[in-house]
């Protein structure tokens, strides 16, 4: 279920973030329609050859603790030596072999991962001599390049492809509740996990994103089995590590990626912050069940109307996902922790459901009769018929006359007649309108 992840590297100009843009070609990021999430463009996902992966392009990651050039790249690169399963490693033909990709080259060989090094902006097949000199790195055969027009990137996604892991089958049963704690550091992702387990098995630090590996925790609770996949993973290795806000959005991105249920952390006693809404954003975006889990609430001076201001904040700050349900914790006293999972299972389970077709058509002629359907220029929409073609999010065809007369409001309306009818809390819900003529 975990994409592998392919990381473009080398030193700042050399044409990371123009051969990612010709590997991700046009692909519209995940979050772009998202309202109040903004756009992310080192991280997307590809394909080649039938192969889907990610690909990151780590000359994106705002790095603060980082202050030299040369430090900045390293820690790129151990970040693309800590996260990918292939390393594009990028040079510029042009300008030939420099310190600083001797420098990086002798990281990825110590770090044994599979390397490709393009040899990048040599735009005509006459330059490609230019490549050779880059033999001496030890990554076997440069590959010319000319990310910019687009000569040579086919050879170098064959050869990723060629070193990609083999297809990482379903770690878990179907019947296991995958539950990932995303959000940004400091949060209380792992004081959650720890309380959660009921035992110190992880380590818990006052700075923000110093943990462990990412790990996943099998738990049973009332019968019900569990999977608690943490996102933190930040190994303590020094102060350039901390603050890297981008990287947690990226371990939040592979987590959403491998979970049924996205529990977004905030923090009771911050409040909500533009990262928080990234998150969510990627997580309804990738059709996950969602709940909000406001931590901290121990910290808030409360009286009470406390809860309801922070769940109408909430609302106001994410509006594409009033359906999520919230609940108020704290992972130090462990107030309401044992809901926790009753509300992952809750959400698990409507994520799941499914609706039979008669019923589904009944509840869709009787919103249609209390609201008719909009019309233009004396044509009106007709809701034909409709039908679940998925679970995980529900997803429904619903087959029309002409699938150009629906609205958004209608849409809307219709989201919030099958909401009323069949609960769906916790999970976001799918129409796809289809003109049956
Ligand atoms: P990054 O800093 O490594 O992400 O590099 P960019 O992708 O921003 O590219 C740096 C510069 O090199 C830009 O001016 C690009 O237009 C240019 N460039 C990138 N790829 C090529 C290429 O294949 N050929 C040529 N001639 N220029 C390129
Ligand atoms: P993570 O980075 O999201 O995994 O956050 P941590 O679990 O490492 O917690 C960050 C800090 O917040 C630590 O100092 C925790 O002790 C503290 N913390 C976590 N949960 C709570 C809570 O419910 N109440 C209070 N007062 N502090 C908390």
């Amino acid at each position: 279920m975990a994409l592998p992840m392919v990381a473009i590297v080398g030193r700042p100009n050399v044409g990371k973030s123009t051969l990612f843009n010709r590997v991700v070609g046009q692909r519209i990021s995940i979050v772009e329609d998202v309202p109040g999430v903004t756009r992310d463009r080192i991280y997307a996902k590809t394909d080649w050859n039938g192969r889907e992966f990610h690909v990151i392009d780590t000359g994106g990651i705002e790095i603060s603790g980082a202050d030299e050039m040369a430090n900045l790249i390293r820690v790129q690169a151990q970040l693309a030596i800590d996260e990918a399963d292939v390393i594009v490693f990028l040079v510029d033909g042009r300008a030939g072999l420099t310190e600083a990709d001797r420098e990086v080259a002798e990281m990825l060989r110590r770090s044994r991962k599979p390397v490709v090094l393009g040899v990048n902006k040599l735009d005509h097949p006459k330059h490609h001599p230019a490549a050779y000199e880059f033999y001496e790195l030890g990554f076997g055969d440069p590959i010319p390049l000319s990310s910019e027009h687009g000569g040579g990137t086919g050879d170098l996604l064959d050869e990723v492809v060629r070193l990609l892991p083999p297809g990482d089958d379903d770690l878990y049963d179907e019947d296991v509740i995958r539950a990932a704690l995303i959000g940004r550091p400091n949060v209380g992702k792992s004081s959650l996990i720890n309380a959660l387990l009921g035992q110190e098995r992880v380590m818990v630090s006052d700075v923000a994103g110093t943990t462990r590996d990412a790990i996943d925790s099998p738990l049973e609770s009332d019968g019900q089995r569990y999977v608690l996949i943490d996102t933190a993973g930040l190994r303590r290795r020094g102060k350039v590590y901390e603050n890297i806000e981008r990287y947690s959005v990226l371990r939040a991105l592979r987590a959403i990626e491998r979970t049924d249920v996205a529990l977004i952390v905030l923090d009771g006693g911050e409040g909500i912050t533009e990262q928080d809404k990234r998150v969510a954003g990627y997580a309804v975006e990738a059709g996950r069940a969602c709940a909000f889990l406001v931590n901290k609430w121990d910290v808030v001076e409360k009286d009470d109307k406390t809860a309801h201001q922070f769940e109408k904040r909430i609302r106001d700050e994410f509006p594409f996902m009033r359906w999520a349900p919230v609940l108020f914790v704290s992972a130090k006293t462990r107030q309401r922790v044992h809901r926790i999972l009753p509300l992952a299972r809750e959400v698990a389970e409507n994520h799941a459901m499914r609706i039979a077709t008669s019923t589904f058509n009944t509840v869709l002629q009787d919103a249609a009769a209390s609201v008719p359907p909009p019309s233009d220029r004396g044509r009106r929409l007709k809701l034909l018929y409709g039908t679940q073609v998925a679970v995980k999010p529900p997803t429904f065809a619903l087959f029309v006359n002409d699938s150009e007369l629906m609205h958004f409001s209608y849409e809307r309306y219709l989201e919030n007649r099958l909401r009323q009818a069949f609960g769906f809390e916790g999970t976001p819900i799918r129409l796809l309108i289809r003109t049956r003529s």
